[in-house]
């Protein structure tokens, strides 16, 4: 499902467009337990040509693979949504109106629109999960039950070398549903040298750390979310 939206930005009014995707019949109507979530958007640059392989690439194909993993468990399918953010990266430098368009404005529907009975449960967005080297930190703001939920399951998954803390927040999509109430949780590997240079291509996007960070999660939302 295309959910579009128009909204100002620094230089011009810009069409967004988020992308859901839910399992069976394609009816978004009833609550979902979880949201996934990748932005799909790479960040234009006038000077360079920016691939953003990592940057948005790694973390949309491991959706999409989620996507087919998930379609052989149909239970599990049922209480996910996937969402492809658009508009995550800032059109000139992050501020509270600059960047995050997509996880904003879907946020703030959620707010709109659902009863609290109603809302995901949980929100888990993946960014910048390609490198070779994997170290996953989550912000130092994330809810204590969601970080306890996450160690838990890289710990069955053999993966807990590759997940630890960050000593910050930090600005990404999972802030918008913070900020709304819907706890949130960012698997993201700040830690890339080729960040937003044309260095972020193909060649730094490791297969082991996508199927890591993806086998990861979803143990995650199918055994280890908190009770709400
Ligand atoms: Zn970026």
């Amino acid at each position: 499902m295309r959910q579009g939206f128009t909204e100002a930005t620094p230089l011009r009014p810009v069409e967004f467009v988020n992308l859901r995707a839910r399992f069976g019949t394609g009816d978004f109507g009833p609550p979902v337990r979880v949201l996934i979530g990748s932005h799909y958007d790479t960040k234009i640059f006038p000077s360079i040509r920016f691939v953003g392989a990592n940057d948005g690439g790694s973390s949309s194909g491991a959706l999409l693979e989620m996507a087919r993993v998930l379609a052989l468990r149909p239970g599990l399918a049922k209480s996910v949504e996937l969402v492809f953010f658009d508009g995550e990266e800032a059109v000139q430098d992050y501020t509270a109106t600059d960047g995050l368009y997509g996880s904003r404005y879907y946020a703030r529907e959620i707010t709109r629109r659902q009863r609290p009975s109603s809302r995901p449960q949980a929100v888990v967005i993946l960014d910048m999960i390609g490198d070779p080297d994997l170290k996953v930190q989550i912000p130092s703001d994330t809810p204590r039950q969601l970080a306890e939920g996450l160690f838990a399951a890289a710990k069955e998954a053999g993966t807990s070398a590759h997940f630890g803390w960050m000593a910050t927040p930090i600005t990404d999509d999972h802030a918008p549903f913070q900020r709304e109430g819907v706890p949130a949780i960012d698997l993201i590997d700040l830690d890339f040298a080729p960040w937003h240079t044309s260095r972020d291509t193909m060649e730094q996007v490791n297969a082991d750390s996508l199927e890591i960070v993806g086998r990861t999660a979803l143990l995650f939302v199918e055994r280890h979310l908190p009770a709400p």
